[in-house]
């Protein structure tokens, strides 16, 4: 069977995106074993889900981006972009094929330089996310917060990447920033919805619930030579000044240098929150700026919004350094309890109530969803698994009956992102290991049927 022909009622790429997507699977084609399926196709190139048809397994799964054009250095940057930054848990993953037993026969026949391998990525984008999100009035604060959390360390990534070591547990050391290292040059320019993608839960605080998010698309990625960039004094009175976004933050490294690559991604993240706040996804800069000089978005935490607008400052030094944008979300993510957000006050029992201690130790949210979720990496989160609470203990925390609290805000999103249609979504505080009071959701499907459940 040869190439499928030209097709006159689709268009130049259209034809490309099926041709390509023809080689890249005769390219498989001699491994019965290996399943390969287009599952996506954009401008460049084309993605595919390459896969070991006897085994459901996740890491046996690889997707594969391949050129629409034959052109050997098309990936060239973009895959050295990724080797570069490969020890950062929140950037995605490349894919070695070679001495991957899936793989191994394929390696040496062919397809040069037109391709690479990634780590497969189930949950899929952040776009994908908001746009299955949609319907709902709002997303919660504290998942906003995780989300600016990985796309500042994303940022830190870029600008001091991280070396091989391992901690204790043997996961990668999340990113940071070094005060006493020049940072590198790296400006990413688009740092978009769906160039972000959620990978896996992990132990540590701000990704017990809310998986990692790791970036991609650094085909326009691009290392800058000068530190130089013109501002626009005009937009700079017309934002930052009416904001009081003046010399708020400080001078970024100690002896003063500045580093525009780094000040460039803190732009890139923040205009990517702020269109999320907006709920407008295709917004230019300038009415993204202009949209948040009026505090239209009451409902969001008035820190995060600010924190949003302070990236998106027109002046480079107005903005937050890595370090300060670190520093702020992850002090939020233990700190920003229920009362934060203006919940339940009446309801909140005092710390010194015996009784608060007792349901904090039983406190089974985190865990569960440790447990069910978590821990669970051959195949992706379904919402189904998540502990179904006995009454006593729906009881004991003030749900009422036939909701399940599904304890975190981020539950949402692991629901979402397993597409279980939660038809309607309240409100509830419940408490956290450490006995806080915190901000969280529960998922109550039509006719008191439990949205999460667990399979039996
Ligand atoms: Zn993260």
């Amino acid at each position: 069977m040869g190439p499928p022909p030209f097709n006159f009622s689709k268009s130049v790429q259209e034809n490309q995106a099926i041709q390509a997507a023809y080689r890249a699977k005769q390219f498989f084609e001699s491994d019965a074993t290996v399943q390969c399926n287009l599952i996506a196709s954009g401008a460049r190139a084309v993605i595919l889900l390459v896969r070991d048809k006897q085994t459901k397994l996740l890491n046996r799964k690889y997707v594969m981006k391949k050129a629409l054009v034959d052109d050997p250095g098309l990936f060239e940057w973009e895959v050295e972009a990724l080797q570069e930054l490969q020890n950062a848990p929140h950037v995605a993953k490349l894919a070695s094929i070679n001495g991957k037993p899936l793989l191994n026969p394929l390696a040496e026949a062919g397809l040069q330089g037109d391709h690479y391998f990634m780590q497969y990525y189930p949950r899929g984008s952040l776009a994908q996310f908001l746009d299955r999100t949609q319907h709902l009035e709002r997303l919660p604060n504290r998942l906003l917060i995780a989300i600016f959390l990985c796309a500042a360390k994303a940022c830190a990534a870029m600008a001091y990447p991280p070396g091989p070591e391992r901690d204790r547990f043997g996961y990668l050391p999340f990113e940071k920033a070094y005060n006493d290292r020049d940072p590198s040059n790296l400006v990413h320019w688009a740092l978009r919805g769906d160039h972000w993608l959620f990978g896996e839960t992990d132990y540590r605080p701000e990704h017990a619930l809310t998986p990692i998010m790791s970036l991609i698309g650094f085909g326009s990625s691009q290392v800058l030579e000068s530190q130089n960039d013109e501002v626009d004094q005009n937009a700079v009175r017309e934002y930052d000044v009416k904001q009081g976004l003046v010399r708020c933050h400080g001078r970024g490294l100690p002896n003063g240098r500045r580093n525009t690559a780094t000040r460039s991604n803190v732009l890139g993240v923040g205009m990517m929150m702020a269109t999320i706040l907006n709920e407008d996804y295709e917004q230019p800069p300038e009415l993204t700026r202009e949209s948040l000089l009026y505090d239209v978005h009451k409902h969001y935490d008035k820190d995060l919004y600010r924190l949003v607008k302070e990236c998106i400052a027109v002046s480079p030094p107005n903005r937050p350094t890595i370090q300060e944008l670190i520093d702020k979300l992850y002090d939020w993510i233990w700190s920003k309890v229920a009362e934060a957000f203006g919940l339940y006050p009446h309801r909140d029992l005092p710390s010194s109530t015996p009784g608060r201690a007792l349901v904090a130790q039983r406190m089974p949210t985190t865990i569960c969803l440790r447990r069910y979720v978590g821990g669970v990496a051959s195949h992706p989160i379904r919402a189904e698994r998540l502990e179904l609470m006995s009454p006593a203990r729906r009881a004991e925390r003030g749900a009422s009956d036939g909701v399940l609290s599904s304890g975190s805000c981020s539950a949402i999103a692991l629901a979402t992102l397993a597409r279980t249609p939660i038809p309607r979504i309240t409100k509830m505080e419940y408490l956290d290991r450490r006995g806080i009071s915190r901000y969280g959701i529960t998922a109550q499907a039509k006719s008191d049927a439990i949205a999460i459940r667990e399979k039996a």
